[in-house]
């Protein structure tokens, strides 16, 4: 994986930082709040500066939030080909209740509910709960 690459295809400047939070998210197959971030990017970045990096890498498509159990503010990286302006997946996610990890089902996708009686949808969001592969004996 080229992540200085990724990062110029995405229009984003490449620092020695951007380049560890980007690593931090493909070495993570599920999401990752702020703190986790931190945690793994290690001690050399301010909560500012983690905070900026995470809104650039969701306004530049790279990565998109997702539900969290706790309500904190997660991000996971997006599979598919998301541009500058828009984030373009339609998936579900999961949330485990073993492990508080939230996932992206990719082959879910979100049913179509049509405009209903003066109610203009602009979102729709499907969010599932239960055991991740991992968690499932217990
Ligand atoms: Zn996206
Ligand atoms: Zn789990
Ligand atoms: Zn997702």
């Amino acid at each position: 994986m080229d992540l200085e690459l990724v990062l110029k295809e995405h229009g984003l400047r490449k620092t020695t930082f951007r380049k560890e939070l980007l690593h931090a998210f493909y070495n993570s197959n599920s999401s990752l709040t702020a703190d986790e971030v931190k945690t793994k990017v290690g001690e050399s970045a301010d909560r500012v500066t983690v905070y900026r990096a995470l809104d650039a890498f969701e306004k530049k498509g790279l990565i998109h939030r997702v539900p969290d159990k706790n309500n904190l503010t997660r991000y996971a990286l997006c599979q598919s080909k998301c541009s500058t302006d828009a984030h373009s997946h339609n998936h579900a996610h999961f949330i485990c209740n073993g492990c508080d990890e939230t996932y992206c089902i990719e082959d879910v996708e979100i049913p179509v509910v049509r405009n209903t009686k003066g109610f203009v949808i602009k979102k729709s969001k499907l969010t599932l709960e239960g055991n991740c592969p991992s968690c499932a004996d217990s």
